[in-house]
């Protein structure tokens, strides 16, 4: 059965139809009507998923993943880097427009599912996805099931606060991870410390490689500042497979450095003698046996898993 999966992003909107095996059959792109405001986008929206409804020759079960979550309060959209959607109950207004349920999930926790279904986390009991890219996001999904929490912020550990005397976030509080992780993190980091201005985070990493010592330096705060932000997870959730994704993720170091400097940052549960032990052998933390992977569904994640907020079984 074919089921719509959409992508609702800032500047653009992507929907997909995905066949009960995950293939994509289908796929279409529009812009988001952000300066028009959110009537607009509701349109859109709408348009869209008719569109696609044409194709598949029937209404479709519908999921959508963006930016934010529903309040559980008040039913309103919240947190959205599309500022015109919060405090709109989108949800609401789909419905009635499409005539069906909508689910709606956090882009994180979309592409947290999608990994965990069928992608890097596959088979897996306790995935969390990592979005490390403009932003931080993360989304946690057990038995196939995203956690989405009392508050539906489950999984977000972008803004917890990893150095106190840090950059301003934009969610008010100072030296949050997203403001050492994303792209723009680390080309902040990187000018402050005497780089050139003007460089974009790739283009950093690739002047590291060539052995330029500015941008090396900025790698390795960045690597160094990825274990122990990632360490704070893993000391909770304790997860079998942690799958990167968004741009940044493409940064090969992070599997080898970052996971190093994440091994020795997390709890190690093991007392002085054997820490002592260790030290003679050279170990760092043996305990560690996580797995740190990079996504397999690149883009379509998001789509993917917005998909996927309805079971195969679903008629
Ligand atoms: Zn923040």
């Amino acid at each position: 059965m074919l089921r719509i999966g959409i992508d609702l992003g800032g500047t653009k909107t992507e929907g997909v139809l995905m066949d009960a095996a995950g293939h994509i059959v289908h796929r279409e792109r529009r812009a988001t009507p952000a300066d028009k405001g959110y009537e607009a986008i509701l349109e859109n929206l709408a348009g869209l998923v008719r569109d696609l409804d044409r194709r598949a020759g029937r209404a479709c079960h519908v999921g959508i993943g963006t930016p934010g979550a529903i309040s559980t309060r008040t039913g309103l959209l919240k947190n959205s880097n599309t500022t015109c959607l919060n405090g709109k109950p989108i949800k609401q207004d789909l419905e009635r427009l499409l005539a069906r349920e909508v689910r709606i999930a956090n882009d994180a926790n979309c592409f947290a599912l999608s990994e965990a279904l069928d992608g890097a986390g596959r088979g897996e009991p306790v995935v969390f996805g990592v979005i490390l890219g403009t932003g931080v996001g993360g989304g946690i999904v057990v038995n196939g099931q995203i956690v989405e929490g009392l508050q539906h912020i489950a999984g977000e550990w972008g803004h917890n606060v990893l150095e106190a005397d840090g950059p301003e976030c934009y969610c008010g509080k100072r030296g949050c991870v997203e403001t050492f992780l994303s792209g723009p993190g680390l080309v902040r980091d990187y000018v402050t410390h005497g780089g050139e201005s003007g460089l974009d985070a790739i283009s950093i990493v690739a002047r590291a490689n060539a052995h330029d010592h500015i941008a090396q330096a900025a790698l390795q705060r960045y690597l160094e500042r990825f274990g122990r932000a990632l360490s704070v997870v893993v000391n909770i959730l304790d997860p079998h497979v942690i799958v990167l994704g968004g741009g940044m993720s493409n940064i090969k170091h992070l599997y080898r450095d970052g996971r190093d400097h994440l091994a020795r940052a997390v709890f190690a549960a093991h007392g002085r003698a054997n820490v002592a032990l260790d030290r003679m052998s050279g170990a760092s933390n043996d305990e560690l046996r996580t797995r740190l992977v990079a996504n397999v569904h690149g883009d379509s994640s998001g789509v993917r898993g917005a998909a996927q907020l309805w079971p195969t079984s679903a008629g």
